[in-house]
């Protein structure tokens, strides 16, 4: 999902691309204001993924963004609630082909205009309450016979994630979008996603995601492609390091030389898998696994493709050897699929 001001068609349009550049293949823009829609038009005439639009309080915005073209919008029950504003959102998508996904958010399902059912419902396992509010919002769309339906329910507690997206699955055969909403900063947020979602995944659950928390989205792709590729959902898009996590066994501090590798070979597309080892005790059984591998000993370190040694390196010869190695072996894997 974008951050920059949807109104502003240009920083927006640069971010989606930067953002499908790093790996997503849908993105998602906020519209809370008449400029953010207005700006539409313009930013879905260069983008190159399909666009969602995120309404929030008004369901104008809705009715605007379909107007404009988008490929979904995102509405959210907590904030429109009128029926008959929901209605008229439903009936302009039909006539549009476009996709809802009607996304529940743990903060945003309770109505505390009625103290006494707002005290019952925090009794509710919380889970349970975000598929029943989701059941009532979804009456509408059934009575208009709108299939073209994505379903989520979001969290920022990883555990209510899976259990909401285990019962929504059992529940209805559509698909679901996943996310932890609000999971904070990259470190805990990351984890935190990657703990709820790939449980999911790894169940079968899930046909889009999102990886959200405070900081450069490209970060919150790049996590999500890495899930995906983890759990051997997607093809990884560039290469898989390999590297050393040090231990007492260390001959040479990997971290920097590691470090280095990533960053001289960020374009790269092509999944190789580049092995960086500390020591010859593990070294040499990861290379065997590797396209290229690297593995120190005192003072230098050998240098292997495909498990086969290649040549001893001195300490300052490791990151351009690995680099041109890794870059021939992308050329071959190129060569290999033309
Ligand atoms: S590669 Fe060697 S130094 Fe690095 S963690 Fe493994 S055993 Fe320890």
């Amino acid at each position: 999902m974008t951050n920059t001001r949807t109104a502003d068609a240009e920083a927006t349009v640069a971010q989606i691309e930067e953002l499908a550049a790093a790996g997503a293949d849908v993105v998602r823009v906020a519209v809370p204001t008449p400029a953010d829609t207005a700006a539409l038009p313009a930013i879905l005439a260069r983008a190159g993924v399909p666009i969602v639009a995120d309404v929030h309080f008004h369901f104008d915005r809705a009715l605007e963004a379909i107007d404009a073209g988008v490929a979904k919008i995102r509405l959210n029950p907590g904030n429109i609630r009128d029926r008959e504003q929901v209605r008229r959102v439903i009936a302009r998508a039909a006539e549009a082909g476009v996709a809802i996904r009607v996304g529940v958010n743990e903060g945003s399902i309770v109505d505390r205009s009625d103290a006494a059912r707002h005290e019952a419902e925090l009794q509710r396992p919380l889970h349970e309450l975000m598929v029943e509010k989701l059941a009532t919002y979804l009456e509408a769309f059934e009575e208009a016979k709108f299939e073209n339906l994505v379903l989520s329910a979001k969290s920022h507690d990883a555990v209510t994630c899976i259990e909401v997206n285990r019962l929504m699955a059992r529940r209805w055969d559509r698909p679901l979008h996943l996310g932890v909403t609000h999971a904070g900063t990259p470190a805990s947020g990351a984890i935190r996603s990657a703990a709820a979602l790939g449980t999911l995944l790894a169940e079968g659950i899930g046909e889009t995601l999102r990886i959200s928390y405070a900081g450069d989205p490209v970060r919150e792709v790049e996590a999500a492609v890495e899930l995906l590729a983890s759990l051997r959902l997607r093809k990884r898009r560039g290469i898989e390091l390999i590297a050393c996590p040090t231990c007492g066994r260390i001959q040479m501090d990997m971290a920097p030389v590691a470090e280095a590798i990533r960053a001289a070979l960020s374009d790269v597309v092509e999944p190789v898998t580049v092995a960086v080892m500390g020591c010859v005790v593990n070294g040499p059984g990861e290379a065997e696994g590797a396209d290229v591998a690297v593995c120190a000993g005192k003072g230098k370190a050998l240098l292997y493709r495909r498990g086969h040694k290649v040549r001893t390196l001195k300490a300052d010869e490791i990151v351009p050897a690995v680099v041109a190695e890794v870059r021939q072996a992308a050329a071959e894997m190129r060569t290999s699929e033309e």
